[in-house]
């Protein structure tokens, strides 16, 4: 008998068993378009030549002793010039709290954490679909959860009109989650018009933007271009939250680093709110790791490397804007009834194909062809040698 005898096993993740099964598959032809990390064209995980450079300059002169519970400051610095921009007054006029986080994830952590410490009746709206981790994100933080409409299955587009009628009929004053740019799982992106009527009725509804922003440059292959979404609010003059991550732009998935956020109303609100946002990570970790955090300041910190990033990461998006063409255009030259717009229109790394769980079945079980039964591809898992054998596949299951 033991302590544990009650506990039950969890839940598979349902991404990362894409992978397992993947790996046990003996077939030459199996094609893993699930995980949702970047490739070349030869399928094969990326470091980028900045990121080398980077660590060329730092390996003499690393020591490791820990980081402040707040991050490398520096880096925090360089990484909140990309969000708000080069010459943002919030950032002269030190309004914004932030700290470095464990990427992506621990700074929606950190935040869902905050939001309830200091927001406890609040609750958080969150489209359909999402990252299925923000869920559980929210939901380990004990804030309620509600959803706002998002994704149109019919056109493979936004359901623009129901996402506004929610935000409308949402309390004055709620939380809402946001995807920054390239919606994760579906690709899908409001327009910039349609952001500035989004900001414009945040702003009548006084609701509170959070920003995942997971992707940027990965999009559309400039930083600038992708963090418009977070500008049209700032221009409006939100207090927005941001969830920043070096995961897919830098492609430093396993070093965890990032940065979480909050713009406030002055510089005194500022420090108070970072001084609680290091107090929340304090019982969690101390402090953040220290590696990844010198990777992005020394690059971002250099002219030269930051634009030899901006090159790589431009090449990154232009792979995978390349991948949405070659497969559509091969579905169309097998004469494919369907339409398979949608594959060029959505944007960053997945693709929402509209394949049902039933088709995907298929792809995997008759093509050794691996992704999440909702049939998310992840186009960075396309390359110039599989995209002919995916939509041959593709075109046979659906037609
Ligand atoms: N948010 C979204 C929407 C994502 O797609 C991801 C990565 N899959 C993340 C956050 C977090 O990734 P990470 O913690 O590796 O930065």
């Amino acid at each position: 008998s033991s302590w544990w005898r009650n506990v039950q096993p969890a839940a598979k993740d349902p991404i990362l068993g894409v992978t397992e099964a993947f790996l046990a598959d003996p077939s030459p032809d199996k094609v893993n378009v699930g995980v949702g990390a970047y490739r070349d064209d030869n399928g094969k995980p990326v470091v980028l030549e900045c990121v080398r450079e980077a660590e060329r300059r730092i390996a003499g002169n690393l020591n490791m002793e820990y980081l402040p519970m707040g991050g490398s400051a520096k880096m925090v610095e360089e990484t909140l010039r990309l969000a708000y921009g080069e010459n943002s007054d919030l950032i002269k006029d030190k309004r914004i709290a932030a700290i470095q986080s464990l990427s992506g994830t621990g700074a929606c952590r950190i935040f869902a954490e905050f939001q309830r410490r200091f927001c406890p009746d609040s609750q958080i709206y969150i489209p359909v679909p999402t990252w299925a981790n923000h869920h559980n994100v929210w939901r380990d933080a004990h804030v309620p959860q509600r959803t706002f409409h998002y994704y149109h299955p019919e056109s493979r587009g936004l359901d623009f009109a129901s996402m506004m009628d929610d935000i409308k009929s949402a309390p004055n004053g709620s939380f809402f989650l946001l995807h920054a740019c390239a919606h994760n799982p579906t690709g899908v992106d409001p327009s910039e018009e349609q952001w500035r009527e989004i900001s414009y009725q945040f702003k009548v509804k006084g609701h509170f933007p959070f920003f995942d922003m997971a992707y940027q440059g990965f999009a559309s292959g400039d930083p600038e271009r992708d963090a418009k979404s977070i500008r049209i609010f700032l221009e409006d003059g939100h207090l927005i939250g941001c969830a920043q991550s070096f995961a897919k732009n830098m492609g430093l998935y396993g070093q965890r680093v990032g940065c979480l956020s909050v713009v406030c109303g002055d510089e005194k609100e500022a420090v108070a709110v970072k001084s609680q946002l290091q107090q929340l990570a304090r019982p969690m970790y101390s402090n953040p790791p220290t590696h990844g955090a010198l990777i992005v300041s020394t690059v971002l910190g250099d002219p030269n490397l930051k634009k030899l990033w901006l090159k790589e990461v431009k090449g990154m998006a232009d792979r995978i804007i390349g991948a949405r063409i070659a497969l559509r255009q091969n579905l169309e030259k097998l004469g494919s009834s369907l339409s398979w717009k949608h594959i060029t229109n959505q944007i960053g790394m997945f693709c929402y194909s509209g394949l049902t769980p039933e088709q995907v079945d298929r792809l995997t079980n008759e093509f050794h062809i691996y992704m999440t039964r909702n049939g998310r591809i992840s186009m960075a898992g396309v390359t110039t040698g599989n995209v002919g054998y995916l939509a041959n596949a593709i075109h046979e299951v659906s037609k």
